[in-house]
């Protein structure tokens, strides 16, 4: 499927020159797992292996600057400076003291300096440095003794021959056990072999944004000439930006073409269930849940296959319009799932929906991981003879032996957690399948493409009325004592308190460890009830907990960050989240989502460790400020970047090589509206545009996009 111009590109690392096994193993490591996963789409069973075009496609990230040309006198201390010197006495080591370096002194009309070498070679250096002769040096300068000193300098050439030292040089990430200079040597290698490419791109955007040609940019990222050719805003890299975007944009396209194609199971609004369940509501639906849920209503009464984002923030009322959904599903006599990411939530979602369910003369079942034996026997035949309408659970829902009688619709809550890939074993489950998604991580707008461009969005602005404000404060560790007389206070008045952990990086049993050990001390400190839930509990255990903190009979309930997740104890008002700092914004908002639910005023004491970096304080402040998760997401992408939007990797959000959806967001609109055009118009594949696009896409790893070209 491969085109043949391409081919070289995909060859494997190893058929680099001074690439042994070692190294490639060594550069797949630090490539990356983009590289990894495009290598296991591959093939997934061997092991991944990165292309020559995963090393083209790996930027420098600064550059070594050697256009500094100075004399002896004014060389700059920790800089990289080039000159041109005489060479002078050779001063090697003692041969009892062979850690000692090796020196060779050198001098210009300005003064003196040393040339060190560490374990160097005596014979060597004086056949490179021949007394009396001139070089010229590039390096790195240190000073000792107010002398300057070079230690092994990077180049050092026949005044003649100066030419020959680049006079930038790029500099790449690195790990341990590769070279700068190991990296440069392969990509000169990998730059060699880049075929000639056709240009995918059309003339005007050319013409307009400057952009060299994908093979050019490439050439300059990697031997770039000024510092500015590597920057992000440099043509050559918004060149490459622009092709990583529209190739992923193309290929969302392609996606949502099919995922729309197969027809989506006709669900047309009623006047039964969905009527009745209004009726058992206790509230009134807000405008901003009518709207969203008029969009989804007209979408599951369509033909085509509904695939949708709800995407609203804590506390908006979601789960009301899924469960309207799935009423309107069951005007049809079919079925709907709700899934969701943890036990917890999905026993919070039973406990709730169930019993309206009922009102309107309908059967909801829970399906997790816990019921087993006959119990999962009797839900399984309920679920496959149509006995039950509503099922709702975590990835137990797309177990093999779950079978559907006639699943129409799929709702998908806190779609963060879950990958596209557990959408589409869902999707399997039945004919036609219709598919919300719900989030409650608010994307930012300049996100919402790169990560949902394959579906319609619909967004829940409002949040119910009556809602008061949460007070959120900032609260040294130090001044524990402060906080703990001010608990025991709210205790006293009867208030529920949610005290969440630190999370520990990159081990979850310390998680464990912090809440257990606080579990403890503050069981110790305070007369009162506690409770502890986390992950690992048995899930048994946690419901107990949990719904001994709904009754009250607990109102203080440590947690790890369980609990950020969609759970609802409405009467609870006071958050505390220990080490604040470590969490993302979006983390934080839906932990403080958890409190300002009820008729009390809610506050939340985000507690710190000091010192704390400017960034963190930063965040900190901005929770103070503001209680929009929209705003918030802008926030944390502007403040920590994307890669940790959602506080861990967990987002399903593309991982760019030279996109930055900070730096090019404009380039983000034009992708995604040529992509829409390009995915339009069919009779472009056939034509050597088509072909052209092929290639970006194949470049791009765009693997997928280029099968469904295939199967037209
Ligand atoms: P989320 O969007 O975070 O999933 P939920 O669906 O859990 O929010 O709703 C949060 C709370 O608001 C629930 O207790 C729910 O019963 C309540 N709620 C939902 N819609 C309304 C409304 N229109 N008026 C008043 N309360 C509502
Ligand atoms: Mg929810």
């Amino acid at each position: 499927m491969r085109p043949v111009l391409l081919q070289p590109l995909f060859a494997t690392l190893s058929s680099l020159t001074g690439i042994g096994d070692k190294m490639r193993d060594r550069l797949a490591a630090l490539l990356g797992g983009r590289a990894a996963a495009a290598a296991a789409a591959d093939s997934p069973l061997s092991a991944p292996l990165p292309r020559l075009i995963d090393l083209l496609h790996f930027p420098p990230q600064t550059i070594i600057d050697r256009r500094g040309h100075y004399t002896i006198a004014t060389l700059p201390a920790q800089k990289i400076a080039s000159l041109e010197v005489c060479i002078g006495r050779h001063k090697a080591p003692q041969q009892s003291r062979k850690n000692s370096p090796y020196k060779i002194s050198a001098h210009d009309e300005t003064g003196e300096m040393d040339l060190v070498f560490f374990r160097a070679r005596g014979d060597w250096l004086q056949r490179q440095f021949p007394p009396g002769e001139k070089r010229f040096i590039s390096g790195k300068i240190e000073y000792f003794n107010g002398l300057p000193a070079m230690i092994h300098p990077d180049y050092s050439v026949k005044p003649d021959e100066r030419r020959t030292i680049p006079p930038v040089e790029p500099v790449y990430p690195l790990i341990a056990g590769l070279t700068n200079r190991l990296i440069a040597k392969a990509m000169t290698q990998a730059l060699q072999r880049l075929p000639d490419l056709p240009e995918w791109l059309g003339a005007d955007l050319l013409k307009r944004e400057n952009f060299p040609s994908y093979t050019g940019a490439l050439r300059q990222l990697h031997r770039p000439h000024r510092p500015e050719d590597i920057e992000p805003t440099s043509p050559a890299r918004r060149r490459l930006a622009y092709d990583e975007l529209l190739a992923g944009q193309i290929a969302l396209r392609l996606i949502r073409r099919q995922n729309r194609r197969g027809q989506g199971a006709n669900l047309p609004p009623g006047n039964s269930y969905t009527q009745k369940l209004r009726a058992a509501l206790p509230f009134k639906l807000t405008a901003a849940q009518e709207q969203g849920f008029t969009e989804i209503s007209a979408d599951l009464a369509r033909k085509q296959r509904m695939l949708r984002l709800l995407q609203g923030d804590v506390g908006s009322g979601k789960t009301v319009i899924a469960l309207l959904a799935m009423a309107q599903a069951a005007e049809s006599g079919a079925q709907a799932a709700l899934m969701v990411p943890t036990e917890i939530l999905a026993h919070q979602h039973y406990a709730a929906l169930a019993p309206m369910a009922e009102q309107a003369g309908l059967r909801a079942v829970l399906l997790t991981g816990r019921e087993k034996g006959n119990k999962r026997a009797v839900i399984l035949q309920q679920i496959a003879q149509g006995e039950v309408q509503f099922i709702i659970g975590t990835h137990a829902l797309f177990q093999a032996d779950v079978l559907y009688h006639r699943l129409a619709l799929a709702v998908i809550d806190e779609q963060h957690r879950f990958g596209v890939e557990q959408r589409l074993q869902l999707l399997a489950k039945g004919q036609g399948v219709n598919i919300l998604v719900m989030t409650a991580t608010p994307i930012p707008r300049s996100l919402v493409l790169t990560a949902y461009g394959d579906m319609d969005i619909s967004t829940l602005r409002e949040k119910p009325q009556g809602r008061k404000p949460v007070i959120t404060a900032l609260l040294s560790m130090a001044k524990m004592g402060l906080l703990l007389a001010s608990v025991r206070q709210a205790l006293g008045r009867g208030d529920k308190i949610y005290w969440i952990c630190p999370l520990v990086e990159g081990s979850e049993k310390s998680d464990l460890t912090a809440a257990t050990e606080r579990f403890a001390e503050l069981q110790a400190l305070l007369s009162a009830r506690i409770g502890l839930v986390h992950g690992k509990m048995p899930a048994a255990e946690k419901d107990a907990v949990m719904a001994a903190f709904k009754s009250g009979a607990i109102r203080l309930l440590v947690a790890t960050t369980v609990v950020e997740v969609g759970v609802d104890v409405t009467d609870a008002s006071i958050m505390i989240i220990e080490h604040a700092e470590r969490f993302g914004l979006a983390q934080l908002h839906q932990l403080r989502g958890r409190v300002g639910r009820g008729e009390k005023v809610s506050s939340c004491t985000l507690l710190y460790k000091e010192p704390l970096s400017a960034t963190a304080r930063a965040r900190l402040g901005i929770m103070r400020e503001t209680e929009d998760g929209f705003r918030l997401a802008e926030e944390d992408l502007r403040l920590r970047g994307e890669g940790d939007i959602l506080g861990l990797r967990q987002s399903g959000l593309p991982d760019f090589c030279f996109a930055d959806s900070r730096l090019h967001r404009d380039l983000m609109e034009i992708a995604a509206k040529n992509a829409r055009l390009l995915v339009q118009n069919e009779a472009i594949w056939a034509t050597e545009k088509g072909e052209a696009l092929r290639l970006l896409l194949c470049l791009f790893r765009q693997d997928n996009a280029l099968r469904l070209l295939q199967s037209g």
